[in-house]
């Protein structure tokens, strides 16, 4: 029995493709787990050709994965070419877009086209091997070997958040007790959607610092944000995540405004941690339902923090396209505006600009953006005069006289005023 995991060609940048945030850590799960069952097994990124794989693996089984519901089209596209080069093989296609939407009419309609079939959720016996087991990173060393290793903690998150398909795709909300003897590689990302609701965190966190303090480890990173009501409640995890190494902790602001205290006490018990406030990133889903002018409010809240932002476009869990463009004009045929509440595709590319831009100004220090600043085009002169400005007032003054392009975020910033 022959397996061809597959990745589809999803529009990765290639110096992105082995980024910590986009490995197929399923497929190498599946890799390893029918390997260990004596099973051939071949895991490809992209649609390869029949050399390419090489004319002797004919494979019995593939199995294809999938990501955000909108890269829909690029499995759709790894399903046909597989499909036309082994007429034969059971196709299945498992992963995030098939376990959201592999109930729809649509989508089955597709199985049926290509004689393919839906796998819902997670793999039990994969993630059961992976549990156990080192996993071989070297399958998937191309184009850059790969010197950090990804671990889950814990599977599924116990909170409902009505714009997450988490708690639908694992609604088992389970946790590990231990990883110390998974770990084999200095650099770790946790890929668990909540990290520190798990019910071992303490312990998890004082494995992650005695291997930290034996060199065993150098960074630890969480591709999801943390949990700030969890931080709320138990304060000593601000300390104990930084002396355990975690980088650029991020906490989520998605409501309304009025949360900005409790954000800010969660700020606070990470900054008491050890964190500095330029490291810390918030969490912020715009082209939602909290309209752009309070959007702005919550930006310039951050703005006064001294914290980044990461920004997160909302698109609808069953949107299966996105052709969002930052330098066209679009409409709602293009991508998905959030006009229920006021969004336009005006106000949408305007606050991921201004969420730019402030970055930009809180990871410098700066208290102004420019464009000619960025670009280094502005002259030795005005450098050095601004530069002997004392006050952000009089270099303000200064850029007013010279009528210069600058930018402060301090205010909210509307299209037709850029
Ligand atoms: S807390 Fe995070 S992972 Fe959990 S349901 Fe909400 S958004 Fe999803």
């Amino acid at each position: 029995m022959k397996i061809l995991l597959v990745e589809p060609a999803f529009p990765i940048p290639p110096k992105s493709k082995n980024h910590k945030n986009f490995l197929p850590i399923g497929l190498l799960k599946l890799h390893d787990y029918y390997k260990s069952k004596g099973l051939k097994t071949k895991l490809v990124r992209g649609n390869k050709s029949k050399s390419e794989i090489g004319t002797r693996f004919k494979p019995d089984q593939i199995m294809i994965t999938s990501l955000f519901t909108y890269w829909s089209q690029y499995v759709w596209d790894s399903v046909k070419f597989y499909r036309d080069n082994y007429p034969t093989a059971l196709i299945t296609i498992g992963g995030i877009y098939a376990s959201l939407m592999g109930d729809q009419p649509d989508f089955k309609r597709k199985l049926r086209k290509y004689n393919a079939r839906v796998f819902f959720g997670i793999h039990k016996g994969a993630e059961k091997y992976a549990n156990n087991h080192i996993l071989d990173y070297s399958m998937l060393s191309n184009p850059s070997p790969i010197d950090y290793q990804i671990i889950h903690t814990t599977r599924g998150c116990p909170r409902n958040c009505e714009f997450c398909g988490t708690w639908k795709i694992e609604p088992k909300f389970e946790s590990k007790r231990s990883i110390r003897d998974e770990i084999i590689k200095r650099k770790i990302v946790f890929y668990d959607n909540n990290l520190l609701k798990s019910q071992y965190i303490e312990d998890i966190l004082n494995e992650l610092i005695t291997l930290k303090q034996e060199k065993k480890i150098l960074w630890c990173e969480s591709q999801s944000g943390f949990d700030g009501r969890v931080l709320e409640e138990k304060s000593y995890l601000g300390k104990m995540l930084k002396k355990a190494g975690f980088l650029y902790p991020r906490i989520a602001w998605d409501w309304g405004y009025v949360q900005f205290k409790e954000i800010k006490e969660q700020i606070d018990i990470l900054c008491e941690g050890g964190y500095n406030f330029k490291d810390i990133y918030i969490f912020m889903l715009y082209n939602w339902d909290i309209p752009f002018d309070e959007m702005e409010r919550k930006r310039i809240k951050c703005w006064e923090w001294g914290v980044q932002i990461a920004d997160c476009r909302y698109r609808p869990l069953d949107q299966i396209s996105d052709k969002y463009n930052p330098r066209k004009e679009q409409t709602n045929e293009d991508y998905h505006i959030h006009t229920e509440a006021g969004w336009t595709d005006a106000l949408v590319k305007q606050f991921r600009k201004n969420v730019r831009r402030q970055n930009i100004c809180v990871r410098h220090s700066f208290i102004f953006y420019s464009k000619d600043f960025e670009r280094k085009r502005t002259k030795d002169e005005i450098m050095s005069a601004l530069k002997h400005k004392k006050t952000k007032e009089a270099k303000i003054k200064y850029l007013k006289q010279i009528n210069a392009d600058y930018w402060i975020p301090d205010v909210i910033t509307y299209p037709e005023q850029v």
